[in-house]
């Protein structure tokens, strides 16, 4: 029998949200008001500033045939004056930086660029799933790093094993983090280049969330510190900052071997991105800003309106500084399945269970700000009526 999948996508994990998924379209076939929280995209519109240069973009002739691979220099360029102004980094537009169609384009073509079957991947956990996924592909091996809500969700390198941090290729860091809402600092990361450089490993760090934040400072880029770009390479997506989740776009930045083999990978896998749509990203980079304040005071609203929701359903959870995610431990040693599916079938809440995002996110409930402060009062009102 020939007619079946490659042994990579029959080994691909479950997909642990099948049963919430179902017990969702029950409750949506009964006619219950359901209330999604469980989708990291954003609910509100693009910046019609943004739009409109796609609107007569469109119409150029000169997007119309094939983009360039790299993306367009002016595109790169203005991922360079941007990383410049709001990171202090230097890059040079042509080597170390490329244009990608979303961020998890970029990220899940890493490993085919830079990974040797048996080549191990540093992790963390819990995570989103495209970093161990796309490296298994590969033929990676991956360690999963642990996140821990003591340690503010800061990597545990102490909890690695020698041979391992030795053996690896490459870590994996994401800050602002999804799903946890945890924040590095410019110290922290310091501690994570320290032991990079020690062990010499190359440092993709995941950076989508650096500008959905509510505390001063604003997350720092690791690409920050003296040294990091010697061996690191960045993904920074414009889907988050201005609601662009449908229109893949973002970059890779970084050192020049890197972002150059992933570059490669890219020129035989796909042809770039619509230039239109990097039209439309260079307003999003250079354009007026306030979007992204309003943006953040959105958000911020909402995320204190739902403290109040989880505090009345008994559950204690510092704010998150940053990311739209609320991340919260479940009381009593429920399992997070469990009371996902308590939250649907009592009160009609979708949330995500900790555990779809690696076995260290067991006891935790992740909620998602994606939905507007008249909806986020009823969220409260019905946590109100969840005895745990
Ligand atoms: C949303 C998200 C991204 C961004 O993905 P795009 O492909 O750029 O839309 C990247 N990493 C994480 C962890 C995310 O949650």
């Amino acid at each position: 029998m020939k007619i079946e999948p490659a042994d990579r996508v029959k080994d691909l994990p479950p997909y642990l949200f099948a049963a919430i998924d179902k017990m969702k379209s029950a409750a949506v076939a009964r006619g219950q008001d359901i209330i999604d929280l469980g989708v990291g995209d954003p609910d509100l519109p693009t910046p019609e500033h943004i739009i409109e240069v796609l609107r007569v973009a469109a119409g150029d002739p000169v997007h119309h045939q094939y983009p360039s691979y790299q993306g367009m220099l002016r595109s790169r360029e203005a991922a360079r004056d941007f990383y410049a102004e709001r990171f202090g980094v230097a890059l040079n537009a042509e080597t170390q930086a490329l244009t990608l169609i979303g961020s998890k384009e970029g990220i899940a073509h890493m490993p085919l660029a830079i990974i040797n079957p048996g080549d191990l991947v540093l992790v963390p956990d819990p995570a989103y799933p495209v970093y161990e996924t796309t490296t298994r592909f590969v033929g990676g091996e991956v360690f999963r790093y642990g996140l821990q809500a003591d340690n503010q969700f800061l990597p545990d390198l102490e909890g690695i094993p020698a041979e391992v941090s030795d053996r690896a290729k490459m870590i994996v860091i994401n800050y602002p983090n999804n799903p946890t809402g945890g924040v590095a600092t410019l110290e922290d990361y310091e501690r994570i280049l320290a032991f990079a450089q020690r062990h010499d490993l190359i440092v993709l760090s995941d950076l989508a969330y650096s500008e959905m934040f509510y505390e001063d400072p604003p997350p720092p880029s690791f690409l920050e510190l003296p040294g990091a770009m010697e061996r690191s390479i960045e993904f920074y997506s414009l889907s988050k900052t201005y609601n662009m989740t449908g229109w893949r776009v973002a970059y890779a930045l970084g050192n020049e071997v890197l972002v150059g083999a992933l570059g490669k990978i890219k020129t035989n896998v796909d042809s770039g991105v619509f230039g239109a749509v990097q039209e439309a990203g260079i307003t999003a980079l250079q354009g007026d800003q306030s979007c992204v304040e309003e943006m953040r005071q959105t958000y911020r609203r909402r995320r204190d309106l739902m403290m109040e929701g989880l505090k009345g359903m008994g559950l204690d959870v510092l704010p998150p500084r940053a990311t739209f995610y609320v991340f919260a431990r479940i009381p009593n040693g429920i399992d997070s399945l469990s009371f996902a599916g308590r939250l649907l079938e009592e009160q009609g809440i979708v949330a995500t269970p900790g555990v779809g995002f690696g076995e260290r996110g067991e006891g935790f409930i992740r909620f998602t700000l994606t939905v507007d402060e008249q909806r986020i009062a009823e969220v409260v009102e019905r946590m109100k009526q969840i005895n745990i």
